[in-house]
């Protein structure tokens, strides 16, 4: 597939459902990936793409940004304590707050360096052990105890379970940030954008369908 490809699944996703056109987000997950294909990515004009690890994300979107000045880049991968300095200086948003700890580091962060990177908090939906987020009964009070810090908080963010049907999570984090007054859903991957988008999605991460598969060796 193609970018323009993917974009235009989107939209007429968005035209099925009778969203806005343009409503969705499409960030391209450039995580993994070779460099050539990523500035094949940003030549063909598209500006907005997202990783999952701080120190890969440092080793390459400094240099792009300096030939592509208005690119933004979001981390969607968890994020440690000790790396929330750098990623708060990197990343345009942060999409997987899901721990007080972390939401006060995040907010010291803010103040000492007078940027505040947009936030998503993390649902862990299916309730999976090995899975980053706040579990969907908690998801309310930890939602408070951001917004009593002043942090950013513009959205919910979710990864389904693999074995089940994605649609039923979606549904689910759309309720949750609904009863919150929340708006941003970042939610949908390569293998089902379009019914993320169905559901509501502001932000869509995708990755392989974009660039081809990872190549992890
Ligand atoms: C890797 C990744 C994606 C993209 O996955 P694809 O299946 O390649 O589209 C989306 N979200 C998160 C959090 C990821 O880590």
């Amino acid at each position: 597939m193609s970018l323009n490809e993917i974009k235009s699944r989107i939209q007429k996703a968005e035209e099925t459902t009778g969203r806005p056109v343009g409503s969705t987000q499409l960030i391209a997950v450039s995580k993994v990936q070779p460099n050539e294909r990523v500035h094949a990515v940003l030549q063909q004009g598209h500006r907005l793409f997202g990783e999952n690890k701080v120190q890969e994300a440092e080793g390459k979107w400094p240099d792009f940004k300096k030939e592509f000045p208005d690119t933004k880049v979001h981390l969607i991968g968890p994020l440690q304590t000790n790396k929330v300095k750098n990623a708060v200086a990197l990343f345009d948003a942060i999409h997987a707050v899901d721990r007080p700890k972390l939401a006060k580091k995040l907010a010291t962060e803010i103040q000492s360096q007078g940027k505040a990177p947009d936030m998503f908090i993390q649902v862990n939906t299916g309730e999976e052990e090995q899975k980053a987020g706040v579990l969907p009964a908690e998801a309310d009070t930890f939602i408070k105890e951001c917004f009593a810090l002043d942090l950013p908080i513009i959205g919910l963010m979710v990864i389904p379970p693999v074995n089940e049907e994605a649609s039923l999570h979606f549904a689910l984090l759309r309720k949750i940030a609904e009863r919150n007054g929340l708006t941003g859903l970042s939610m949908g991957m390569s293998g089902d954008f379009e019914r993320a988008v169905a559901l509501g999605a502001t932000h869509v991460r995708v990755g392989s369908a974009i660039f081809g598969e990872r190549d992890y060796r």
